[in-house]
């Protein structure tokens, strides 16, 4: 029987050793952290369960996480809730975005928000730029492909950005402002970079299923219930042992040098470290000189940092379980801060959960649990000006809420240096690779790495989606592969 190591235990690592150990064959998963899940997990703190990251999963039941543990076999249970998020436009009140978009109860709300002025749209305008670029039955292919994100359509935009896709249609400021924000959320790539291809695709999928929500008791529900299938399937895990070396004899994967001195035998190793990681782990000179090269070139997504409030009673009373306030300034320069050295949001764009409305069980009884988000570039030598944007974030969010302030019974941030911690990677990026144009779709690179034996699996390879499901779509495929 084939030997199997598995390095990481993130989402991708973990639903592929579990597929695997399901189909028989005999792997070990070896994970440096004492908990599993990589950037995916939950931890205590202050007696609520808080996750390591601001999670929302785009698709939940109906997505990668919810495939994968019907083939295992196990329960990973769900909460979903419509309205999702409570959206802030400008100064005329809150709009709630529905995920079952044909509901009587999302129409009555956009008709709504277009007749008290909460969201106008210059139609004639944005139906003019459409006919130009697509003609009149173009524009009505083209969105009706858009909408069901056929396959010849994501690929037709992969390497297009999602600004200027959108540009085709409509060059509406609150459009763009919109649409900015929700690729910094789901891509965490700024539009003018993120591929327009794999934006069609995550967007289609989220409002198809209407099913984005979180596993119940938090993030670590996804990893956990991998974990579960994978030892009932006779799998071996070993928790603070960092893969130090992948061994290699004439260009064939040998086993994997373990930060305990122990060496693990393997015909397969799966690394779920990184693309980058992963060809450090083997060392540059068992690879072709372009395949190093390419690697190298490869860029990172971006990032977002988090303050976590603990308040002592239920202060945020919404529809919605999550909260959005889409800034009023230049769509173009949005998130042009992240990339200055010393740059900071004037008005930023906050990323606001509130696990507890979700899930009640994460806070102690009557307590409310409160994220925001901030999102940052993707370096780790950051901090004092990562705390800084989260004053900036929170001082904006008590001007909606500022009852919140007067109930934080305590207050903890994380920033890039926290991520880092996890992964271990030198960066702070929140994804892996960045969904970009030339790293998706037909780009993105194969999971199988050029020595005999090796592949990667992740974030990193393979795949399509957001974050986490993007992590699990890839370990169905390398195990698809590799099994
Ligand atoms: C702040 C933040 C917010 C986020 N919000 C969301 C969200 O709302 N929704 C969403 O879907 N996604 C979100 N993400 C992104 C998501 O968490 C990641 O995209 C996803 O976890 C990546 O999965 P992965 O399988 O590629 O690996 P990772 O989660 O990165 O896990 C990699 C694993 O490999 C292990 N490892 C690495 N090197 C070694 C080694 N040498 N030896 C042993 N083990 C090793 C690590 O310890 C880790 O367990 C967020 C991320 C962050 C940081």
């Amino acid at each position: 029987m084939k030997k199997v190591v598995v390095i990481g235990t993130g989402p991708g690592g973990s639903s592929c050793a579990a597929l695997l150990a399901s189909r028989g064959m005999d792997v070990t998963v070896l994970e440096q952290n004492d908990f599993i899940g990589g950037k995916c997990s939950t931890y205590e703190e202050n007696g609520f369960k808080v996750d390591t990251g601001i999670h929302m999963f785009a698709t939940g039941a109906s997505g990668p996480h919810g495939q994968v543990a019907r083939e295992l076999g196990v329960s990973q249970p769900w909460l979903v809730k419509d309205p999702s998020e409570t959206m802030w436009m400008n100064e005329k009140g809150f709009f709630y975005l529905h995920q079952k978009t044909t509901s009587p109860a999302a129409l009555k709300e956009l008709v709504m928000a277009g007749v008290t002025g909460k969201q106008k749209v210059d139609v004639l305008n944005s139906l003019r730029r459409s006919v130009a670029s697509f003609g009149f039955p173009g524009v009505l292919r083209e969105l009706a492909g858009v909408a069901k994100a056929l396959p010849g359509i994501v690929a037709k935009y992969d390497d297009t950005t999602a600004r200027d896709f959108l540009s085709l249609f409509t060059d509406d400021v609150g459009i763009h402002r919109a649409m900015n924000c929700l690729s910094m959320l789901l891509l965490v790539d700024p539009y003018d970079k993120a591929s327009a291809g794999e934006f069609i695709y995550v967007v289609s999928d989220i409002f198809r299923y209407g099913t984005l929500g979180v596993p119940r008791g938090g993030a670590i529900g996804v990893p956990r219930s991998f974990m579960r299938a994978f030892k009932r399937d006779g799998g071996k895990l070993v928790l603070g042992v960092a893969a130090k070396e992948i061994t290699v004899t004439d260009g064939r994967v040998t086993g994997v040098l373990g930060s305990n001195g122990e060496t693990y035998p393997a015909d397969v190793v799966i690394s779920n470290a990184g693309l980058k990681q992963t060809v450090k782990l083997v060392g540059e000179s068992s690879f072709p000189d372009e395949y190093v090269d390419y690697v190298d070139s490869l860029e990172l997504s971006y990032s977002w940092i988090a303050s976590k409030l603990f308040l002592d009673t239920r202060v945020i009373d919404l529809k919605a379980p999550s909260f959005f306030p889409i800034p009023q300034v230049d769509p173009d320069k949005m998130f042009a801060y992240c990339d200055e050295p010393d740059g900071l949001p004037v008005d930023p764009f906050i990323f606001g959960p509130i696990p507890t409305e979700w899930d009640p069980t994460l806070a102690p009884p009557g307590h409310q649990l409160i994220m925001i988000g901030v999102a940052t570039s993707n370096n780790v030598d950051q901090e004092e000006r990562s705390q800084k944007m989260l004053d900036i974030a929170e001082r904006k969010y008590f001007s909606f809420f500022p009852e919140a302030e007067k109930h934080i019974v305590a207050k903890s941030r994380i920033t890039n240096k926290d991520t880092n911690r996890i992964t271990r990677k030198g960066t702070g990026e929140c994804i892996g690779l960045a969904q970009i144009p030339g790293q998706v779709g037909s780009s993105k690179p194969h999971p199988k790495m050029p020595v005999e034996g090796l592949w990667a699996v992740g974030c990193d390879a393979g795949g399509r989606g957001v974050g986490t499901e993007q992590g699990t779509a890839s370990g169905m495929l390398v195990a698809s592969l590799v099994g």
